[in-house]
């Protein structure tokens, strides 16, 4: 291997699995390993996983953990500048050591930040992002997270509480956010926001082709669905994907006014339907920002898919 070239390992903590990716610092993914997160989410268990595949990936390798420059874990919440979790939801953590305690067991440099965060590092270094100073990744899946690069640095806030868009109030809806508020773009604009939408819609009594697969629950109602009851111009679905696209631009438009970004990438699971809502998106947000027409931020679907996470962690690795 080229010796300029650093090797990290680079991982994506999840709710449900971790992906591991041992990369280089020139983008490429040497292997890519993936776990289940264990089910009682307990911190140690989970720590004993990371370690775990940590030196089963190095051993698959032949390498020793001297020849990594460090790992970086993406965690879905809250990381301070000590790697501390501050808090994680899906994984019930609470103030957790995670990158001490990975140090420990692990003898090299850790760092520990946001997914979303990451992801956006990933997208800025390798992907839709790549030559840019500032830009935003926003990931449009269970939730709306997002990833902000100010200056070529990932940007956490003063406090690390920083860019949690997804929890922006844009309006009023019909049901209050997991975080307690009422109107967070991401109950707009998610596939959750898609899924209640749509019920919501159908409740109300209007028809649809989705009511066959609506049945009682909402739990059995996906976007998949919904994106292709849309491309078989179903009145609802078509209805719920207006509402998302339009409060989608609404919040796009707020970010374009105060960070004139020179891209805004769109990733997550949604994203790869973008072809039904990109170019209705781009018009109502140039309808929402303050420059219109000459606009020059660039609105674009996120390159990496899933391996956005990986990569951004592993590169964050080599901040300081
Ligand atoms: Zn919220």
């Amino acid at each position: 291997m080229d010796q300029q070239q650093k090797i990290m390992i680079g991982i994506d903590l999840g709710g449900t699995s971790i992906k591991f990716g041992l990369i280089s610092s020139k983008g490429a993914i040497l292997r890519k390993n993936k776990r289940k997160t264990p089910i009682s989410k307990d911190f140690h268990e989970t720590v004993e996983v990371i370690t775990e595949e940590v030196h089963r990936i190095l051993e698959q390798e032949g390498l020793r953990i001297s020849h990594l420059v460090g790992i970086g874990i993406g965690i879905p919440g809250v990381a301070n500048e000590k790697g501390e979790v501050v808090f994680a939801n899906n994984l019930f953590w609470k103030n957790k050591p995670l990158q001490r305690i990975l140090e420990e067991q692990l003898g090299t440099r850790v760092k520990v930040g946001n997914d979303a965060s990451l992801a956006g590092f990933g997208e800025f270094h390798f992907g839709a992002m790549k030559n840019t100073r500032n830009a935003l990744l926003l990931t449009l899946g269970t939730g709306l997270g997002a990833g902000v690069i100010i200056n070529g640095n990932v940007f956490h806030g003063s406090h690390y509480l920083g860019t949690e868009i997804g929890h922006m109030v844009i309006g009023e809806n019909f049901y209050n956010c997991n975080c307690g508020n009422n109107g967070c773009l991401e109950t707009f604009a998610s596939a959750t926001a898609l899924v209640k939408y749509a019920t919501h819609l159908m409740d109300a009594g209007e028809t649809s082709s989705l009511k066959t697969v609506h049945g009682k629950k909402e739990k059995s109602l996906t976007t998949q669905q919904i994106f292709a009851a849309a491309r078989n111009n179903d009145k609802i679905a078509i209805k719920a994907l207006d509402r998302f696209t339009h409060y989608l631009a609404i919040g796009i438009a707020n970010l374009i006014n105060i960070f004139d970004p020179e891209v805004i990438a769109l990733g997550g699971g949604l994203s790869e339907s973008g072809d039904l809502f990109l170019e209705d998106l781009r018009v109502v947000v140039k309808t929402h920002t303050y420059v219109k027409e000459q606009n020059p931020t660039k609105i674009v679907i996120a390159d990496l898919k899933n391996d956005a996470g990986i990569l951004g962690s592993g590169m964050f690795v080599l901040k300081d």
